[in-house]
């Protein structure tokens, strides 16, 4: 299993195009708690832009990073995070700036799918709302 594999395995994330860097992770303090940061880059050419449909040619450029913050499910009880870049790219086609999606989150969320599961999880056994809240 590639190191690579072995992360996102580990993670539970389920996006084959997220490259970890060679540096994947590190300790940082977040609203005074120590916690896990991964990071990693979503590398992945989207065949359409997705405001106009236009295909992928020499008309849509790359066009810097965006890197998001993606809370994830704890690790050995261990708030933990994944710094993402996400390749932009501008459509001179139509003039819109876009990313390529990835399925760990929703568009607009910084929730990973799998945190939203751990949490509807603990919900089904029952463990007071206020557990979950401190979690
Ligand atoms: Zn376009």
């Amino acid at each position: 299993m590639s190191h690579n594999d072995f992360i996102l395995n580990t993670l539970n994330l389920k996006d084959p195009h997220i490259k970890f860097d060679e540096n994947y992770y590190s300790k940082e303090i977040i609203n005074d708690v120590e916690s896990m940061f991964f990071s990693g880059e979503l590398s992945y050419s989207p065949d359409v832009c997705p405001c106009c449909g236009h295909i992928l040619d020499h008309s849509i450029i790359k066009y810097g990073f965006k890197t998001s913050r993606i809370t994830l499910p704890k690790v050995s009880e261990f708030n933990a995070y994944l710094k993402l870049r996400k390749q932009r790219y501008y459509c001179k086609h139509c003039g819109q700036t876009f990313t390529p999606k990835t399925s760990i989150v929703k568009e607009n969320c910084f929730i990973s799918n799998n945190t939203k599961l751990a949490i509807a999880l603990k919900a089904k056994r029952k463990i007071s709302e206020k557990d979950i809240a401190s979690d």
